[in-house]
C-alpha cells in the first residue's frame, strides 16, 4: 500500500483542475515544488500582511480601504437631483458613519449586517467615512483580515498566488478529509482542517491563524512521530546473529593505527560507542555529531573497518555524487590498507562499471560500498550488508529508512551531521536515538578569520580575492538565489555576479555552478574546481555541503544578511581546509537586528556549538532565504524549534497511540495507521 499524506486524493488531483490555473501558472506553480491541489493548500504563507480592518487603519492618509459591517438602518437626504445616503458602519470595534453621494439605490443593498468594504476618506472630527466607492463582500476568502505572504518567484507574484489559493479553496476545500479522528480533534479541542486551511491562508485574525496552526501543524508532527517511532518499533522487534567482538575491535584498531594521526578524545569515545553497539543484538541507530572538520569521516570508517574484519558488508551513502567520489577516495588511501575491498557507485560512472559494482555486492566480493541515496534502490542487491552510515542527510532520516526498508531492518545505522542540535531537542525529533557529540576539533585548525563589510565596501574584499589568487589560491563567492525572493529586493543574482566577475578577476578561470544547472555540470566544475583547473567558484549556497577544496582560502558572501546561521557557518567550512590561513567576508547591509546579530555571532565565534545554538535561539521564520533548517527535519508548516511544545505533545500521543489497541484496531484510526503500517512495507516508497 503506498500511503501519501494528508489527503490521498487531493495528491493525485493536478493543479490545472483548480480554475484559473492553465499550463502556464501550472508550470510557474512546479518551479515552487507544487504539482497537486494538496501541495498548494499546504503551501503555508510565511508571514501576513494586516489589510485594512482594524479601526487602527482609519488613521491612515488620503484614500483608505476598510471591511465593513453595516450596523444600523440607512439614512437618505435629498437635495434636488443629489442625494447623500448615510451608512452607520463599524469598523473593527469602532461605529462610525460612512457618507456616499449620489447613489441612492444602496439603500436597499445595505441592509444591517450586510458585509462591505468602503474605500475613501475618513474625516476624524465628523467620524465619517467620505466613501468613494463600495464594494459589496461577498464569501470571499481573500476579503479578511490578514494577507497572507507567500515564498514566490518572479513570474509568479504574490497576488497570482493568493487568488489561485482561494480559487483551490473555494473548489477543493470541502473535499478534504480529515485524517485525524474526532476523539483526537475533541481532546485537544483541535479545530476540522478544512477551516483550519483556510484560516491558515486567509485568518480572520490573529487567534484564527494560531488555531489553525495549531492544528495543521499537530496533525503533521504527529504523523511524523508515529512514523519515526513506529519504525523504530519494528527495527527492535528484531535479533540478529551477535558478531564477534574481537574481530570488532581489531578491525577498528587496524584501520586507526595506520592512520597519520592519532584520534582526539572525543573521536576514541565515539569509537568506542560505536564499537560497543554494533556488537549487541538489537540493531544500532546512532546519531554522532559535530562540527564541520572535527574528523566524524575516520570515525565512521574505524566503524567500517570493524564491520568488514567481522565478516560483513558497509554501505556509505553521502549527500551528493562529488562528496561520494572524495569519500571514495578516501577510503581507498585508509581503507584498503586494512585490507577491506571498496568500491563507488554514483553519477558519472561507465554503466559497465556500474554493472561490475553491483554484481560485487550481490556476490560479496567487495566489502564496502559508497554512494549517494541511489544505493537505497530497488534492485541493488548486498550480500551481508549490516552497516548503513548515512553522512550529512539533510533530510532527515528519509534516505535511511527507505535503505533499511529495502535491505533489511536488521542493519546497524550511523548518522553524521555536522549540524550539531542539543540532546533533548534530538532525542525528540529522532526518537529515542542514540546521540555522540564530538567537540574537540583535531590539534592545530585555525578558525578562518570572518569580518562583516557593507556591500559598499565589496572592493575590499575583491583586493583580498586578487591577493590570495596570486599567491595560487582559490576562492569562492556566494550569492544568495534571487529567484525565491518573496520582497523583490534587488540583490544581484548568481548568473549576474558570475558575469561581471568574469570582468573584474579577468585573467583568472572563473566557474559558476547553482541549483537551477544540471547535475552533471555542476559536479564536472566543482571537480575542476577541486582540481583547481577553475581559480574561482561563483557559487549559491549548493556548495554548503561536504566538499574539501583544501586551496580555496577566501570566501566572499554577497548579501550575507539573508543566509541563516547554519547555512553561513557550514558555508565558511568550505574554506580554511588547508595549510593557509583563510578568510571569510560577509557582505552585507542587513536591515533587522535579527541579521545583524547574525552576522556578528559569525565575526565573533568559529565554534560550531555555539553557532547552533544562537541559530534556533535566533531563528526567526521567513526571515532568511531557502534555509536548510540546520540539519532539523522540514515540514510544510510546523517548525520544529518555534512549536516544540507541540512536538512534545505529538511524541507523547503518538507513544501512547502505538502502545495502545484502539489505534490498532479502530477504523477511525485508519489514516494514521496507514502511515505506520507503510513504515513496516518493504516496497512502499513513501
Ligand atoms: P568532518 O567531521 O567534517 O566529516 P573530516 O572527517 O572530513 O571532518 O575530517 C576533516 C579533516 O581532519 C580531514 O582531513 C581528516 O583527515 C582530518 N582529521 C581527522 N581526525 C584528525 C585527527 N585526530 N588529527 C588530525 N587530523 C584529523
Ligand atoms: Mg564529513
Amino acid at each position: 500500500m503506498n500511503v501519501r499524506e494528508p489527503n490521498p486524493d487531493l495528491f493525485e488531483i493536478d493543479v490545472t483542475r483548480i480554475p484559473g490555473v492553465g499550463p502556464q501558472r501550472a508550470a510557474r506553480l512546479a518551479r515552487l515544488g507544487i504539482s497537486n491541489v494538496a501541495a498548494l493548500l499546504f503551501y503555508a504563507p510565511f508571514r501576513y500582511e494586516e489589510t485594512a480592518h482594524t479601526a487602527d487603519s482609519l488613521a491612515g492618509e488620503g484614500q483608505i480601504s476598510v471591511a465593513a459591517v453595516v450596523s444600523g438602518p440607512v439614512s437618505v437626504r435629498l437635495r434636488g437631483k443629489r442625494s447623500m445616503v448615510y451608512v452607520p458602519v463599524r469598523v473593527g470595534a469602532r461605529e462610525l458613519r460612512a457618507l456616499f453621494f449620489n447613489q441612492p439605490y444602496l439603500r436597499h443593498q445595505l441592509s444591517v449586517g450586510r458585509q462591505v468594504r468602503i474605500t475613501g476618506r475618513y474625516d476624524s472630527k465628523a467620524n465619517t467615512l467620505i466613501a468613494s466607492r463600495c464594494d459589496l463582500r461577498k464569501d470571499d476568502p481573500m476579503d479578511t483580515g490578514l494577507l497572507p505572504v507567500y515564498r514566490v518567484t518572479e513570474d509568479l507574484p504574490v497576488s497570482a498566488l493568493r487568488s489561485i489559493v482561494a480559487s483551490a479553496l473555494r473548489a477543493f476545500g470541502s473535499q478534504l478529509s480529515d485524517d485525524l479522528p474526532a476523539t483526537l480533534r475533541e481532546r485537544f479541542k483541535l479545530i476540522p482542517l478544512p477551516t483550519a486551511l483556510h484560516q491558515l491562508h486567509f485568518p480572520a485574525d490573529a487567534e484564527a491563524l494560531r488555531q489553525a496552526r495549531r492544528r495543521v501543524v499537530f496533525e503533521e508532527f504527529l504523523k511524523f512521530q508515529l512514523r519515526m517511532q513506529g519504525f523504530r518499533r519494528w527495527r527492535l522487534n528484531v535479533r540478529r546473529p551477535l558478531l564477534h567482538d574481537d574481530a570488532l575491535r581489531q578491525g577498528a584498531r587496524a584501520f586507526v593505527e595506520q592512520l597519520p594521526f592519532p584520534l582526539t578524545r572525543d573521536q576514541e569515545a565515539a569509537m568506542s560507542a560505536v564499537l560497543s553497539d554494533l556488537a549487541q543484538e538489537r540493531p544500532m541507530h546512532r546519531l554522532l555529531q559535530g562540527d564541520v572538520g572535527c574528523g566524524k569521516t575516520a570515525v565512521a570508517f574505524a566503524a567500517a573497518a570493524a564491520v568488514a574484519r567481522a565478516g560483513w558488508q558497509i554501505a556509505y551513502m553521502a549527500p551528493t555524487g562529488i562528496l561520494a567520489a572524495q569519500q571514495l577516495g578516501e577510503a581507498r588511501k585508509f581503507l584498503n590498507v586494512s585490507g577491506l575491498r571498496v568500491d563507488g557507485l554514483f553519477g558519472g560512472q561507465p554503466t559497465a562499471h556500474r554493472r561490475t559494482v553491483a554484481s560485487q555486492l550481490a556476490d560479496g566480493t567487495l566489502d564496502m560500498v559508497i554512494g549517494t541515496h541511489a544505493l537505497a534502490a530497488q534492485g541493488l542487491r548486498f550480500d551481508r550488508l549490516r552497516l548503513v552510515i548515512a553522512d550529512e542527510q539533510h533530510r532527515f532520516g528519509v534516505g535511511i529508512r527507505k535503505m533499511l526498508r529495502e535491505k533489511g531492518r536488521q542493519v546497524d545505522v550511523l548518522q553524521l551531521s555536522a549540524t550539531p542540535i542539543p540532546r533533548t531537542l534530538a532525542l525528540t525529533l529522532h526518537g529515542d536515538i542514540a546521540v555522540t557529540t564530538i567537540r574537540e576539533l583535531p590539534p592545530g585548525r585555525k578558525p578562518v578569520r570572518t569580518r562583516w563589510l557593507r556591500q559598499s565596501e565589496e572592493a575590499v574584499a575583491l583586493k583580498l580575492v586578487r591577493q590570495e589568487l596570486s599567491k595560487g589560491h582559490q576562492a569562492f563567492l556566494i550569492a544568495p538565489r534571487i529567484d525565491s525572493d518573496p520582497e523583490g529586493i534587488c540583490l544581484e543574482s548568481v548568473q549576474a555576479l558570475y558575469e561581471r566577475m568574469t570582468e573584474e578577476l579577468a585573467g583568472w578561470r572563473i566557474g559558476l555552478i547553482h541549483g537551477a544547472m544540471p547535475e552533471a555540470d555542476r559536479d564536472q566544475t566543482m571537480q575542476s574546481f577541486a582540481e583547481g583547473k577553475i581559480h574561482v567558484l561563483v557559487a549559491t549556497t549548493i556548495v554548503e555541503v561536504g566538499v574539501s577544496v583544501p586551496k580555496a582560502s577566501v570566501m566572499v558572501v554577497y548579501g550575507a544578511d539573508r543566509f541563516g546561521l547554519a547555512t553561513l557557518h557550514q558555508l565558511r567550512g568550505r574554506i580554511g581546509r588547508g595549510a593557509a590561513a583563510a578568510e571569510c567576508v560577509l557582505l552585507a547591509d542587513p536591515t533587522t537586528d535579527a541579521a545583524a546579530a547574525r552576522l556578528r555571532t559569525m565575526t565573533e565565534t568559529h565554534d560550531g556549538f555555539l553557532i547552533a545554538q544562537r541559530d534556533l535561539m535566533m531563528r526567526g521564520p521567513g526571515e532568511v532565504l531557502g534555509e536548510r533548517q540546520s540539519g532539523l527535519p522540514e515540514f510544510a508548516v510546523g517548525d520544529p524549534i518555534r512549536d516544540f511544545k507541540i512536538m512534545e505533545v505529538a511524541r507523547d500521543v503518538a507513544r501512547e497511540l502505538l502502545d495502545g489497541d484502539d489505534f490498532w484496531l479502530l477504523p477511525e484510526y485508519g489514516r494514521l495507521r496507514a502511515i505506520v503500517l507503510s513504515e513496516y512495507d518493504v516496497h512502499s516508497d513513501s
